[in-house]
């Protein structure tokens, strides 16, 4: 019978990432039964546990990313395998060799973004507020009374940036007389 040599420095690193758990699956199955993803496709929590026991793990695969981290197996986990744990820290591993799947790949981008920028589309900061330009919407102040905050998407999708402005003027059609203060986050508070 073939055997598989642990690749040990693969389980080492494991290891180091906080997956230490692995090592007390008796492969039961019983995460496989209770998680989710198995009532609309093949998910296998156990797999990847196994897998990480020898060093296996094939970070370039989505399949440890598509744990959404809802601990369902890991309350039912009779061996307290931490299951959740392992998968981040497996990510962890992924990531500190930038390896990523393409699927992850636009959160990756996104996330870049939002550390960079502050927005998931890494626009510059000084655009978020054009979407105001050439209507009457003064800059937030303390004491006013509405604050209008468009969000990323209304502020930079060049699909929904005129969805914006045509709120705020749809505001000024139907509430002609009522004296509201519309304002708009400006530059710097966005940042
Ligand atoms: S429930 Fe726990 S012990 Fe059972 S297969 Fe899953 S991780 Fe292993
Ligand atoms: S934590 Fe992940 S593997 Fe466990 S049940 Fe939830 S989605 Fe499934």
């Amino acid at each position: 019978m073939e055997t598989v040599a642990p690749f040990k420095e693969a389980i080492d690193e494991i290891k180091e990432s906080g997956a230490d758990a692995v090592k007390f699956c008796y492969q039961c199955g019983k995460c496989d039964t209770v998680c989710p993803w198995n009532k609309v496709r093949t998910f296998s929590m156990r797999k990847l546990i196994r897998e990480a026991t020898f060093g296996l793990t094939e970070i370039e695969n989505e399949e440890i990313w598509r744990c959404t981290t809802c601990e369902k197996c890991q309350q039912r986990c009779p061996r307290d395998v931490k299951q959740v744990n392992n998968m981040i820290a497996l990510r962890r591993f992924a990531t500190g060799y930038g390896v990523f799947p393409e699927a992850v790949k636009p959160v990756r981008a996104a996330s870049a973004g939002l550390f960079a920028e502050g927005n998931p589309f890494g626009e510059a900061r000084s655009k978020r507020a054009e979407w105001a330009e050439g209507l009457s919407v003064k800059t937030f102040t303390e004491g006013m009374e509405i604050l209008y905050f468009p969000g990323c998407y209304l502020s930079y999708d060049s699909r929904l940036k005129k969805v914006a402005p045509i709120t705020v003027s749809k505001r000024f059609l139907f509430l002609p007389l009522i004296a509201i203060t519309l304002s708009r986050m400006s530059i710097q508070n966005s940042m």
